[in-house]
């Protein structure tokens, strides 16, 4: 099949994964830098465009869209979509992904574990929005942080008011979530392809920090998943309309809660943990579903 992978970065070790084990297995593929494709969608025959030419068919797209371009990488991939291309994530999942309130709201609609959550831009009862997750210490979240920058812990209901109130300040919108101090200061992050969790590894963060991020100086051990866990993190893909996804549990005393659900999840450290081909699998999924039209939304 001819395959491209959308990627900002051919030397990232994600990009470089998926060409080394698509070429393995007898495919043709290309890396097209997101940013540099431009679209003709003026006429009835759309098409992309790349370096002054127009890009071959391809039997399937593999996303990887960064979150700083998520709304040009989106419009990529429904073009692909119009075209009848089979894009592993689609657009419109691409999209609600980035945005966790909304991500939570649909969620919670199909009843998958949450943490007890609340979402204010301009509360005008602070107290009332700390004491409805269930009061201090509670975690305040920008709704655009990644990487675990703008996730905040705040231990007392003063210190939550003070800085739900420099936020406020700030204009951003926010998420102030119970703190699922029960978890430690880990998370299990399951590698979902296809409607099977593939890969899954614990995530422990660094000393005296709740944050397990691999970025703020977590580690990463393999974790076998409890069958709770791993119909959590199924359930919590197909609501999210992903097929390759990263989807990120803490484990609460009420069982399983999801915090996020990542549509280009990162392979090195999952695969280091794990020692699996996770990128194999992703090109075993495509081989099994890529036919041309298969996109359920095509761009709508
Ligand atoms: P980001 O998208 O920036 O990674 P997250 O919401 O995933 O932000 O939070 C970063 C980390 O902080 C998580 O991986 C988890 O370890 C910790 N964390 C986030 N929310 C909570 C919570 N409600 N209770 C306990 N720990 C949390
Ligand atoms: N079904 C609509 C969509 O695909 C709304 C669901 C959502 O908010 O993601 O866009």
């Amino acid at each position: 099949m001819r395959i491209a992978i959308l990627s900002r970065g051919p030397e990232l070790y994600s990009t470089r994964r998926l060409k080394e084990a698509g070429e393995a297995r007898g495919h043709h593929v290309d890396i097209i830098d997101t940013l540099h494709c431009y679209m003709d969608i003026t006429r009835s025959r759309p098409t992309v465009r790349y370096h002054g030419e127009e890009l071959p068919y391809y039997d399937a797209v593999i996303p990887r869209i960064g979150a700083s371009i998520t709304f040009y990488g989106a419009a990529v991939v429904r073009q692909f979509e119009i075209m009848g291309t089979f894009c592993v994530n689609e657009s419109v999942a691409i999209s609600r992904s980035r945005d966790k309130l909304r991500s939570l709201q649909l969620l919670s609609r199909k009843d998958v574990g949450l943490p007890r959550t609340g979402f204010a831009c301009k509360p005008d009862n602070i107290k009332d929005l700390i004491k409805n997750v269930g009061g201090a210490p509670v975690v305040i979240k920008l709704l655009e942080g990644t990487q675990g920058i703008g996730v905040v812990l705040a231990e007392t209901n003063k210190a939550a008011e003070s800085i739900i109130e420099a936020f406020m300040g700030l204009k951003a919108n926010i998420l102030v979530q119970e703190f699922i101090k029960e978890a430690g200061g880990a998370d299990i992050r399951c590698l979902v392809v296809g409607g099977k969790v593939v890969a899954a590894m614990k995530r422990q963060g660094a000393d005296g920090e709740f944050r397990s991020n691999l970025h703020r100086g977590g580690s990463a051990t393999l974790v076998r998943l409890s069958k709770e866990e791993r119909a959590t993190a199924v359930n919590a893909a197909k609501v999210m309309g992903l097929n390759v996804c990263g989807v990120d549990i803490l484990q609460s005393k009420n069982g399983p809660v999801v915090m996020e659900v990542n549509s280009s999840p990162g392979l090195e450290g999952i695969e280091t943990a794990t020692n699996k081909d996770v990128a194999s699998m992703i090109f075993e999924f495509i081989e099994a579903k890529a036919r041309p039209n298969q996109t359920r939304t095509r761009g709508k």
